[in-house]
């Protein structure tokens, strides 16, 4: 085998993952491990492998009676994992100011060119993971592999994140603020480049978490119980009145 080929098990995992990262596959899909198997061709303890690294990763849930399902994280922990990756990244802009070479601006607008050549040519649901890619280049940059694996993590979780609350397929990132950020890093400005990480982060938690997206349930039951009762409290105001 080529030793640039992933294994099998590497390929089932990265197909789940991008499965999800980019919304093919939505919070609550269950994950059986026979059609896993089948599909990306692989035996089943391969199957497990690859959920047992997408469950530590946060973007699976283990499921009960042991049919795994993509997870589907709360508010509340939604809330936790942009606070935290805020934290990282701020630090991601910290050490690579400090560590910065030539060789990085390159890097990273290589990356802006690939975002902005797939923004022309290619579906939205593959942009928004290249633009996620961004942020996990930049940890690269920065030189710690320990912050490079949390912060991915984090960033694949603001996906599914988008997924729930956020419209459908709506950009994890503006690649216009990827640009400026660039060349605050070039200038090696930390405070501009700070300010910019962090308006960036917050337009991206806005768009994720905005209180007014999807319905509060998608149930048949749900669904009829508002519309009635929308319908029937203007003709009950209108007989007050009447
Ligand atoms: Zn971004």
């Amino acid at each position: 085998m080529n030793q640039d080929e992933p294994s099998k098990s590497e390929v089932a995992y990265l197909a789940l993952k991008h499965a999800v990262i980019e919304q093919a596959l939505t919070p609550g899909t269950k994950l059986p491990e026979d059609t896993l198997a089948a599909h990306l061709n692989v035996s089943r303890t391969l199957v497990r492998e690859a959920l047992a690294r997408l469950i530590a990763e946060g973007l699976v849930d283990a499921g009960r009676r042991r049919t795994a399902t993509v997870a589907q994280p709360s508010r509340a922990e939604a809330h936790n994992v942009f606070e935290a990756r805020a934290c990282l990244e701020r630090e991601v802009v910290r050490l690579v100011i400090e560590r910065w070479t030539p060789s990085m601006g390159a890097a990273l607008e290589g990356h802006l060119r690939d975002e902005e050549d797939a923004a022309r040519t290619q579906p939205p649901a593959l942009c928004a993971r290249l633009a996620g890619e961004f942020h996990i280049r930049l940890a690269q940059l920065a030189g710690n592999p320990v912050i490079t694996r949390y912060l991915s993590e984090l960033v694949s979780r603001c996906s599914l994140i988008l997924a729930i609350y956020g419209n459908t397929h709506s950009p994890q990132c503006g690649i216009d603020e990827h640009k400026a950020l660039i060349e605050a890093l070039r200038r090696r400005d930390a405070k501009a480049a700070l300010r910019l990480m962090d308006a960036h982060l917050a337009s991206i938690q806005q768009r994720a978490l905005a209180p007014e997206k999807k319905p509060v349930d998608d149930n048949l039951g749900g669904i009829l119980d508002r519309y009635a009762a929308s319908v029937a409290a203007p003709a009950r105001r209108a007989r007050k009145v009447g």
